[in-house]
């Protein structure tokens, strides 16, 4: 989040923050990143009305000159997350350099695991830790993670990429940003 915050070209004004993802890891971290980059950030769920919740809470602070942490999620979130099961991914994984698509290497940005259990690494057990795939030219993810461009406005969107054709990250999941403007925009591009 950090990393797209901190381009001078990001046009984000608020996060939804993956209520999968806090359910595991709780969000005390994201506080911090509210108040330095003076941004909403709404822990939000999946179902439709979830996501209408969130948008409206993250849009209620925006427009109140607010910028917090909430969590819409509830129901199944909480602050400090599940404990129990991040202490078994502190005893598989540690911290490590971590290469996001459409960013680029972040220092100590993701989770490799430990050396305990390297004989379960597929990297090392089939000798391809040196095979790099390297992202397509035309894709322009990187600038829609930032909102910088919407995904109608990369060269690519609903030609050589669809979601049973994904050139880049926010088409392959049915949540990325590409993949739901091509599912449910009403617009012909
Ligand atoms: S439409 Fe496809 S190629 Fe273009 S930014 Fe989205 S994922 Fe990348």
């Amino acid at each position: 989040m950090e990393a797209i915050l901190d381009d001078e070209f990001s046009s984000i004004d608020a996060f939804l923050g993956a209520g999968h993802v806090c359910a595991i890891m709780g969000y005390k971290e994201y506080y911090p990143l509210a108040k330095k980059y003076k941004i909403p950030i709404v822990i939000t769920g999946f179902e439709p009305l979830d996501l209408v919740q969130g948008i409206y809470m993250a849009v209620n602070q925006l427009e109140k000159g607010i910028y917090t942490v909430e969590n819409q999620y509830a129901r199944v979130v909480k602050e400090e997350g599940n404990k129990a099961a991040r202490a078994v991914i502190y005893q598989v994984f540690e911290i490590g350099d971590r290469e996001w698509r459409g960013i680029g290497e972040i220092p100590n940005s993701g989770y490799k695991l430990k050396k305990e259990f390297k004989d379960f690494d597929a990297e090392l057990k089939f000798g391809i830790s040196h095979i790099q795939v390297p992202e397509n030219p035309d894709c322009i993810a990187g600038k829609i993670l930032k909102g910088i461009k919407k995904p109608h406005q990369c060269s690519q969107f609903g030609k050589k990429c669809t979601p049973y054709n994904p050139l880049g990250a926010p088409m392959v999941s049915s949540e990325g940003a590409c993949a739901a403007y091509y599912h449910f925009s009403e617009t012909t591009f």
